[in-house]
């Protein structure tokens, strides 16, 4: 082991590979403020103005987005059988919700809000500094032959486990990109085949998420016609998903909950590199400011927010510095190193992480199918384990008394942001479905 954790009271779970709550010591009131991060509130608002600015391109590119006029947006759905199922129907918990970016339009997971935005985002600027597109002219032209042709020179390329490359290879070939998407060794084969059916250059490593980025990032390097998408420390890609917080605060609000001291609310997101759930939670602090507390989580195998977070080193740590494999069916938290973007604005802004176990991920993709046919893949289902954690484990009592609410638990909001799984093919679904029954 190279690594020793601090002494905290989650070290011996993390190394031991056993489903724990950390919660972050640094956690502190008004964190957004901090003038010294490198992203601002207003940061997040000039995101939903080019969200909007972009949307009749994407309703243009994207027929499905029709019903939404360009919007990529999910539903907020309340728990209603599956609350029972997963053995939340104590009034404790509060109201239950899950997020279903699941099912999210374009790409079919959370990385629709984050390659999606960073792909167009660009599209847009080479067209203005190209001439192609000029003050005052429709941004559909983007989506016309001229600029297909256009676009058609150059290449955007990145590295993912799977879902990334997915949304940036949709993206791209529909703007008329090439588009090369690196792959680590755990990258689904329908994700593979999916990307190869779209005009997409897999790259398969073999080796882990963080190499298959690195090797990328080398790749593009050496060609200026290369626009490389970095998972590692993308603000694009942090701030497209930024956005996700504003369509929650509307959905809430349009269901007359209230988010204030007395209605706190919890959002617990699934975690890989951290620019997903870093996003969501950074937006989501601008909205509902201390009134939100936000949660990772991860795999017991691959908790690199925890273990960095908890390490507090400015050098990054990974989850084999710490003995860990970093092996999980969950393809899309199957990161061994955090993003340092992440990390450093995350630092006083998280509330702490939870990690789980793969046979509880299977269960509850097999109760969310059964009772609500809520079709996700296994990383999506993460989140599931938080309101247990914040509710009933010592820890996440204690850190609802720091709070100041822990009387105010019936009276709380906790939102499950399920991440992935409506592109699953049906096939593999049913595989899913046969390993968790098997494991029931
Ligand atoms: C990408 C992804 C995550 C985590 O997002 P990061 O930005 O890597 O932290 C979680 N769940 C699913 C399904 C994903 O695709």
């Amino acid at each position: 082991m190279a690594f020793h954790l601090p002494n905290d009271p989650a070290s011996g779970d993390v190394t031991s590979a056993r489903p724990t709550l950390w919660v972050n010591p640094l956690y502190r009131k008004g964190a957004i403020d901090d003038p010294s991060l490198p992203i601002r509130p207003e940061d997040v608002e000039a995101a939903r103005a080019n969200w909007q600015r972009l949307a009749p391109l994407l309703e243009t590119c994207f027929p499905e987005l029709a019903a939404t006029g360009g919007v990529i947006r999910s539903d907020l759905i309340e728990l209603g059988d599956l609350r029972q199922a997963i053995g939340y129907s104590d009034a404790e918990f509060g109201t239950l919700f899950v997020k279903a970016d699941s099912a999210l339009p374009v790409a079919g997971s959370i990385k629709a809000r984050g390659g999606v935005y960073e792909v167009f985002v660009f599209a847009e600027q080479l067209a203005r500094r190209e001439g192609l597109l000029k003050d005052g002219q429709d941004i559909r032209q983007l989506a016309g032959p001229e600029a297909k042709a256009f676009f058609s020179r150059y290449t955007i390329a990145v590295g993912s486990t799977g879902n990334l490359g997915l949304s940036v290879g949709i993206a791209a070939r529909a703007l008329g990109f090439k588009a090369t998407v690196h792959m680590s060794s755990d990258a689904k084969a329908w994700k593979v085949e999916r990307l190869r059916n779209l005009g997409v250059e897999v790259v398969r490593h073999d080796a882990d998420y963080t190499s298959a980025v690195e090797n990328a990032r080398i790749a593009a390097e050496a060609d200026p016609t290369i626009y490389f998408v970095d998972d590692e420390q993308s603000r694009q890609l942090f701030l497209g998903y930024s956005v996700a917080a504003m369509e929650l605060a509307k959905q809430l609000e349009d269901r007359g909950l209230v988010v204030d001291a007395e209605h706190p609310l919890f959002l617990y997101l699934p975690c890989g590199i951290g620019g997903a759930p870093g996003g969501v939670t950074y937006g989501a602090k601008a909205v509902f400011g201390d009134n939100v507390h936000c949660f990772f989580v991860e795999p017991v195998q691959s908790p690199c927010a925890l273990v960095q977070m908890m390490s507090g080193s400015k050098e990054l740590v990974s989850v084999y510095d710490v003995g860990l494999t970093n092996k999980t069916e969950a393809d899309g938290m199957a990161v061994a190193r955090m993003s340092v973007l992440v990390a450093t604005v995350m630092r006083n802004m998280l509330a702490g992480v939870f990690t789980v176990d793969d046979p509880s991920l299977f269960r509850w993709l097999l109760l969310a199918h059964e009772t609500q046919g809520i079709r996700l893949e296994p990383s999506a289902t993460a989140g599931f384990a938080g309101p247990e954690f914040i509710v009933k484990h010592p820890r996440g009592r204690a850190f609802c008394d720091r709070q100041g609410i822990v009387d105010r638990l019936p009276q709380a909001t906790h939102v499950v942001w399920t991440t992935g799984g409506s592109f699953v093919p049906q096939q593999q679904f049913e595989n899913f479905l046969q390993t968790a029954a098997a494991n029931r």
